[in-house]
């Protein structure tokens, strides 16, 4: 078994809905979900004219190799109704791999660790939620001294459990 940290994110139609019913498919998809953050509503970084974003971090175990992994992701991806049209836009759920055990990959279509996390506060935030010492397997640094050092400024806040909305 390998342990695995992936990222979800929703800016479309029923966010906390979307998330949840990922977190369910993933359980179906041969990925066993141990853990997720908080819900942490999140301020779109890159382009900015699109709503905010809901997200949220789940640790999971899985026999699933890494690119087998990111098949059954895109697969839940599609499922929900995401569409591919505009490059960095609104999306109904978005699944990224952050960390596969401590393997490196470097593929066509996979690069992990996920080569944008330290730049993301919507990821380092949950990230330290649940796993505050683990260490990045390349800088060799723990997610909450990445947490300190990232020169991300956008807004990332806790959002109240849903069931108190
Ligand atoms: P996006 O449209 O932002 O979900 O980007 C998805 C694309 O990024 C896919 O074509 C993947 O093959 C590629 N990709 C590369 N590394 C990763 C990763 N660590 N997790 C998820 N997708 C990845």
């Amino acid at each position: 078994m390998n342990t695995v940290y992936l990222s979800l994110g929703s800016n479309l139609g029923d966010r906390a809905s979307n998330l949840d019913r990922a977190v369910a498919e993933l359980r179906g998809a041969g990925v066993e979900v141990q853990r997720v953050s908080s819900l942490y509503e999140t301020e779109p970084v890159g382009r900015r004219a699109q709503p905010w974003f809901l997200n949220l971090v789940a640790e999971a175990e899985t026999e699933l190799f890494p690119v087998q992994l990111l098949g059954r992701l895109q697969t839940i991806e599609i499922r929900l109704g995401r569409r591919r049209d505009v490059v960095q836009g609104p999306r109904t759920i978005d699944i990224d791999i952050l960390f596969y055990g401590n393997f490196r990959i470097r593929s066509e279509r996979l690069v992990v660790p996920h080569p944008r996390l330290e730049q993301r506060r919507f990821v380092l935030e949950p990230l330290a939620e649940l796993a505050p010492e683990l260490r990045h397997p390349v800088s060799r640094l723990t997610i909450r001294e990445l947490l300190a050092s990232t020169a991300d400024r956008s807004a990332v806040r806790r959002a109240p459990p849903a069931n108190l909305t």
